[in-house]
């Protein structure tokens, strides 16, 4: 069924750089053949499930949307594809994304944009776009992300579907290609908040092979989530809910506060204060990172090489044709903030700045359980509406990129739609490692 409902709206749509039909229908009979055999089934045993094209499954390409990974196959798969396929689970293929997942709208992919399900002339949001598409779109039931800055909560906004960034640490990141490696985190998509505890649960839990995973198992999510918000404490946060929030999204956040008040919560404002500088430190802190983590792209270990006489000629050749411009941008941001006369005044002061959030949320934390404000500012947005200008599509990151700074936990959930019909995501964060509470919050939302 999801195969079919593949054929007959992807061509629209563009969710996917790769389906893999063949594949997942082996996968689906040796399910089916497993469970007539009588052996334990997994947990994901037989569901559908789609990849963002920046984990590694071994033989399949994986390209980040960008050209420069061209013709590359992985010689191992991420952790994540392997704890899915010992689940059950049947990829069904790898979605789009902006290049090296550098973006909010999709529209930075080499292979062209992905369209929103809900209004094919508005983007899905990124750069998980092609991940929040194809769950929207009835392609999979579940699918997985990474989120760096927003990038599985915000296209989950946008479409109208559950996106999880869980606590930094709690998911392997082995076999994420990194962008920004003290920021990225893989996390589910799905239509449920049950659907999206489930997959948390079967990715999640210690790896030895990510040394920042952290030693502990993500423990039982979906027992959490019947228990309703009781006596819990939600703190509407006063930053990230006045300006630049487009009036019918805040809203939205407030019927979502009052939603919870009436089922028992005791409702508060917060204050994060240095939430507001959180985008000047994510955008001097992500591509300093970015700028090191893609130095490996030189033509000679992956894809792409463009021949060019001498072997600096080469590198320089490769890295001009495989990157796109806003790859080329972060780059050069990250290069220049990491340099020794900028140092200090940058990407130093970018990590006190990172400091200071997380002792504002730690703060914030002291008298509530949860945090709740928008997801994005706006709903979806028409193709090429912040193309002109990289800022007024990075200001789309306000809401979610505190998170990633601080390594907390942070859900999207859909609340209602905008004055133009289309879907509204309200973010739901928590401090590190309260899964648990959070997924309970959000479930109370549906
Ligand atoms: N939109 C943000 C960026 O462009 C976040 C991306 C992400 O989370 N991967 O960096």
């Amino acid at each position: 069924e999801h195969l079919a409902a593949i054929d007959a709206r992807e061509p629209e749509l563009h969710a996917f750089n790769l389906v893999t039909a063949d594949e997942a229908r082996a996968t689906a009979d040796a399910v089916d053949a497993a469970r007539a055999a009588g052996h334990d089934l997994g947990p994901l045993a037989g569901v559908p499930v789609a990849l963002k094209d920046n984990l590694c499954t071994r033989g399949v390409p994986t390209t980040c949307s960008s050209r420069i990974l061209d013709g590359w196959r992985p010689p191992y798969d991420a952790t994540v594809v392997e704890r899915l396929a010992a689940a059950g689970a049947v990829v069904v293929g790898k979605t789009n994304l902006d290049e090296f997942a550098m973006g909010s709208s999709t529209e930075n992919s080499a292979f062209g944009p992905t369209r929103n399900p809900h209004d094919p002339s508005r983007v899905p949001g990124g750069s998980s776009g092609g991940s929040a598409a194809a769950v929207a779109a009835g392609f999979a039931p579940l699918s997985l992300g990474s989120d760096t800055g927003g990038s599985i909560r915000q296209p989950a906004a946008l479409c109208g579907v559950v996106g999880v960034k869980p606590t930094y640490g709690t998911v392997s990141r082995y076999g994420l290609v990194a962008f920004a490696s003290s920021l990225d985190q893989i996390g589910p998509f799905a239509t449920t908040v049950e659907d999206a505890a489930l997959l948390l649960e079967v990715i999640g839990g210690h790896d030895p092979l990510d040394s920042t995973s952290i030693p502990q198992p993500v423990g039982d999510l979906r027992g959490q989530l019947g228990r309703g918000v009781e006596g819990l404490r939600v703190g509407v946060v006063r930053e990230l809910t006045g300006e630049g929030i487009a009036p019918d999204v805040a809203r939205r956040v407030r019927e979502a506060a009052d939603a919870l008040a009436a089922a028992g919560a005791h409702v508060t404002e917060s204050s994060v204060p240095a939430a507001v500088y959180g985008l000047s430190a994510y955008y001097l802190i992500a591509p300093a990172e970015a700028s090191s983590n893609l130095a490996r792209y030189d033509g000679v270990r992956y894809g792409l090489r463009v021949d060019a006489g001498n072997t600096p000629d080469m590198n320089e050749a490769t890295r001009t044709e495989g990157f796109g411009d806003e790859v080329k941008r972060r780059i050069m941001l990250g290069t220049y903030a990491l340099s020794a006369g900028y140092y200090d005044a940058y990407y130093g002061k970018a990590q006190r700045v990172r400091t200071l959030i997380i002792r504002d949320f730690a703060a914030a934390y002291e008298d509530v359980d949860v945090l709740l404000s928008p997801t994005s500012p706006t709903t979806a947005f028409a193709f090429g509406d912040k193309t002109a200008d990289p800022l007024t599509m990075y200001l789309n990151d306000v809401c979610t990129i505190p998170s990633n700074l601080a390594g907390d936990p942070a859900v999207s959930v859909p609340f209602g739609t905008g004055d133009d019909g289309l879907p509204v995501g309200v973010q739901v964060m928590a401090p590190a490692l309260q899964e648990g509470t959070m997924l309970r919050v959000a479930a109370a939302l549906e």
